[in-house]
């Protein structure tokens, strides 16, 4: 007999914030810190209820897999996988930039409604001079040349060290997932034009120079297809019925219509004589690939076979898309009646492809299909399951790029430019701003610099290892020094070029530390010269990940701290 016990009551916390709490989210904010950037330390992550142990730096995975107990970081982290979701990229950055944001507040002595206030016109001022025309830390996608687009994969592929991979592998991997994704780009545009698909079909085993791109799709190998059937076919086009309902003559799996069974017979073999009615009108309209999203009935199968019909079933639901988008096929919901032959989809040829011991029947489709598959090739699961989150993740930030083609530099770069321009806009001529927050000059002031550092902080987590990092005073773009430099040098004698590779050092420049004080300056170096001097290895960042990301933090943060009650339910 179970016990019953009386209901608690909710819990109501008052002032959230407490330092508990702030020291828990300042532990988290490490975790993830760590993570951050190219050289950004893995996580091991294995939760308890079994399952395999995940080495990753990627937010997705991390907030996933680790269970938050607190409700501001459960809110927080809710905010970022909403990002993530949407954008990809930048979760990392949104939430480190976040929970620092909450820090630094917390430190200011200030009343939150006025730094709330400070920061959302911060924000505006940032996303406004992110879009404007005189933005010195973005570049345009020109996609006239491959080098853009090649640098915004490159820096996702690069930003995950889980991946294992070596520089000349994340290179080849990253043209592959460039060429997968203009392979989804239709040749002609038209009112119905719209992106094909990449699937993502991973190899365990094989190095990661074995990767591939491939048109059309990739399915498991059909059981004991005999390789006559497949020669049989190749000579000319293969009409292709494609099902989404079970076939396997299960009376649940049935879907909708009806079935008339006299007494004599069994349903079973009323269904399997429906089943096979329909094998044979396909067989009698030419029809070579049958492809089944559940399972066909075994004695269907055989049949269809032994006329030549290739049979692929169990594909699964994330293929149907692409495969209706491929072929022409109407996806078929019943198999009570007669098929329509409007329904039957094409496709140019049908071969057999191995990687390493694998073995899959390549469904290849018309020259002008949109969908492909890039055959991800690492060397382990572990390495192989991040390197399918960075692909997937550097085809949606390409994808991105079509809604908005521009990119914004990466290294570090594009957040401590915009502290500078922050640092100078906000000095002087702000009577107006004031009189609109309602604040003092010294308050204002104060968040600003709240607001600076957060980024600053954001663009030396970057760092891992000890070194610098350094901003110039002519284009307030981030530099990097090593651990092990010695003190007495010049900065110019110990940097190269800035974090996302656009500037070289060069005499007329100067450095100060990041973080620290430095003097004022104007950053708005012309961007013309870019188009010129386009380096061999960008860093880039999508335009809109980041954007959504830092519009995400600093919304998040403000909402965290305008909280002034947790009410939970402790039943
Ligand atoms: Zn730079």
């Amino acid at each position: 007999m179970s016990r019953l016990a009386p209901k608690k009551p909710s819990l109501c916390s008052d002032g959230p914030l407490t330092d508990e709490v702030c020291q828990t989210l300042s532990v988290f904010r490490e975790i993830l810190k760590s993570c951050y950037g190219p050289c950004g330390r893995l996580k091991l992550i294995h939760n308890n209820r079994g399952g395999r142990v995940q080495t990753t730096s990627s937010s997705a995975v991390l907030l996933n897999g680790v269970p938050l107990s607190h409700p501001v970081l459960k809110l927080l982290a809710a905010s970022v996988m909403n990002h993530v979701s949407r954008f990809s990229d930048c979760g990392l950055f949104a939430a480190i930039l976040g929970c620092t944001l909450i820090e630094n507040t917390q430190r200011l002595n200030m009343a939150s409604s006025s730094v709330i206030k400070i920061y959302r016109q911060l924000l505006n001022l940032s996303i406004a001079y992110l879009n404007s025309e005189d933005c010195s830390c973005r570049v345009k996608v020109d996609f006239k040349s491959s080098q853009t687009l090649l640098a915004l994969a490159r820096t996702v592929i690069a930003s995950k060290p889980a991946c294992m991979l070596t520089f000349k592998e994340g290179e080849y991997i990253s043209s592959m997932v460039l060429k997968a994704f203009l392979r989804t780009v239709p040749c002609t545009v038209g009112p119905n034009a719209c992106l094909g698909k990449v699937v993502i079909v991973p190899i365990e085993g094989n190095i990661a120079q074995d990767t591939a791109v491939l048109s059309g799709l990739l399915v498991e190998m059909p059981e004991a297809l005999p390789l006559s059937n497949i020669k049989r076919l190749s000579s000319s086009c293969i009409n292709v019925a494609v099902f989404n309902v079970s076939m396997s003559g299960d009376l649940s799996d049935a879907a909708d219509g009806t079935v008339e069974i006299s007494c004599t017979v069994s349903p079973e073999a009323a269904i399997l004589e429906q089943l096979l009615r329909v094998g044979k009108q396909m067989v009698s309209e030419r029809v070579g690939l049958l492809v089944c999203q559940k399972v066909v009935h075994p004695v269907l199968k055989q049949y269809l076979q032994e006329q030549h019909v290739i049979v692929v079933d169990r594909l699964g639901s994330a293929l149907m898309e692409p495969l209706v988008q491929m072929t022409g096929a109407q996806s078929v919901a019943s198999y009570q009646s007669a098929i329509p032959s409007n329904c039957y989809g094409l496709l140019k040829d049908l071969c057999v492809v191995s990687f390493g011991s694998k073995e899959l029947l390549h469904l290849i489709p018309g020259e002008d299909s949109t969908v492909c598959s890039l055959v991800l090739c690492n060397r382990n699961e572990t390495t192989l399951s991040e390197l399918k989150i960075a692909c997937q993740t550097a085809e949606d930030v390409l994808r991105l790029s079509l809604t908005k083609p521009f990119a914004l530099l990466g290294g570090g770069c594009t957040e401590t430019h915009l502290a500078s321009y922050i640092r100078s806009k906000c000095t002087n001529r702000i009577e107006d701003v004031l009189s609109d927050l309602a604040c003092s000059y010294t308050e204002y002031q104060l968040a600003v610099d709240s607001f600076c550092r957060s980024l600053e902080s954001l663009a030396r987590s970057l760092e891992h290892d000890g070194g610098e990092s350094l901003v110039d005073l002519s284009h307030g773009h981030r530099w990097f020094v090593q651990a092990s430099s010695p003190l007495d040098s010049y900065w110019k004698d110990l940097v190269n070029s800035c974090g996302c590779g656009l500037f070289e050092k060069h005499q007329s420049l100067d450095w100060a530390i990041l973080g620290d004080k430095y003097p004022s300056l104007t950053p708005g170096a012309d961007c013309s010269q870019f188009e010129e001097t386009t380096p061999d290895l960008f860093v880039l960042d999508s335009f809109p990940a980041k954007i959504n990301a830092l519009q995400i933090a600093v919304e998040t943060a403000n909402l965290i701290l305008d909280l002034k009650y947790i009410i939970q339910d402790v039943n």
